[in-house]
C-alpha cells in the first residue's frame, strides 16, 4: 500500500484538541495513512515574543498523539538552518519519506502565502490541503482569490479530486469541516490568568504543562 502522509506544521504552543481534531478529520477526508506533526523550531513570522522552548512543544505533541496509530512527530526543524522556512522542511522530508506527501495548512495561515519564503517552490513540491479553522474567514471563493494573486493564474476546481488544479503548482485541496474553536493564544491567556484549561487539550499535555508551570506569568516572555 502506498503511504499517504499529511504534513501538519505549526507552532503548537501548546497543542490542543483543535489541532488534533483537524488532523483526524483531514486524515479521513484525504484518506491519509499517516500524519506527521512538525513543530516549528523558530517560526519566521513569530520571532518577536517567540513560543516556549522547542523541547517542551515537541514533548507535548508526543504526549498528545501517543495513543493514535499513524500519527507521529518529527523534530526535523531543530536541525535545519534557522529560521526554519516551510519550503526547506518539506523538501528535506520529501527526500526521506517514501510515499505521497500532502502539506496541510489552515486557511488563516495560507491566506498570507505570498509572504512565505519561496512559496511557489513549496506549492510545486507537494499537493497542499487548505482547511478552514472555525470562526475564521475562508471558503472556496476566498481561496481561489488568494491563488489567483499568488500564482497569477486561474485555478480550475476539480470536483472529483476535491482540489484546485493549477499549472504552476501541485493540486490545492480544500476542507471546511473543522468544528473545534480552540486556540493556543486563548489557552496561553487562560494559563497566564490561572484559569482552567481542562478538556481543551489532552489531559497528559495539561499535566505536563501544569507540572512545569509553563505559560504561568513568571514563564511568559512578554
Ligand atoms: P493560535 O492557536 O494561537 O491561533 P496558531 O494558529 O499559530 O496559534 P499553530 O499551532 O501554528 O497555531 O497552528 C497550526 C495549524 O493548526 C494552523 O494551520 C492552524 O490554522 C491550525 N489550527 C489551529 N487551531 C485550530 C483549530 N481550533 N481548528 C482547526 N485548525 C486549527
Amino acid at each position: 500500500m502506498t503511504l499517504r502522509v499529511g504534513l501538519f506544521g505549526g507552532t503548537f504552543d501548546p497543542v490542543h484538541f483543535g489541532h488534533l481534531r483537524a488532523a483526524e478529520e483531514l486524515a479521513i477526508h484525504l484518506k491519509l495513512t499517516e500524519i506527521l506533526f512538525i513543530p516549528a523550531a523558530l517560526h519566521p513570522h513569530k520571532m518577536i515574543n517567540g513560543p516556549i522552548d522547542f523541547k517542551h512543544r515537541l514533548a507535548m505533541l508526543k504526549l498528545a498523539i501517543s495513543d493514535r496509530p499513524g500519527f507521529s512527530v518529527t523534530d526535523i526543524e531543530a536541525s535545519l538552518p534557522k529560521p526554519s522556512y516551510t519550503v526547506n522542511t518539506v523538501a528535506a522530508l520529501k527526500k526521506t519519506i517514501k510515499g505521497d506527501l500532502i502539506f496541510l495548512v489552515g486557511y488563516d495561515s495560507f491566506r498570507h502565502i505570498q509572504k512565505w519564503t519561496h512559496y511557489r517552490e513549496l506549492l510545486a513540491l507537494t499537493p497542499t490541503a487548505v482547511f478552514r479553522r472555525p470562526g475564521t474567514a475562508g471558503g472556496l471563493t476566498a481561496l481561489q482569490t488568494v491563488l489567483v494573486k499568488a500564482l497569477e493564474e486561474t485555478p480550475v476546481w476539480d470536483d472529483k479530486l476535491g482540489a484546485f488544479q493549477l499549472k504552476n503548482s501541485q493540486p490545492i485541496h480544500y476542507y471546511e469541516g473543522c468544528q473545534l474553536s480552540i486556540s493556543s493564544t486563548d489557552l496561553r491567556a487562560r494559563l497566564a490568568a490561572g484559569d482552567s484549561v481542562r478538556y481543551l487539550l489532552p489531559e497528559k499535555v495539561r499535566a505536563y504543562l501544569v507540572r512545569r508551570s509553563l505559560y504561568s506569568p513568571q514563564q511568559l516572555r512578554s
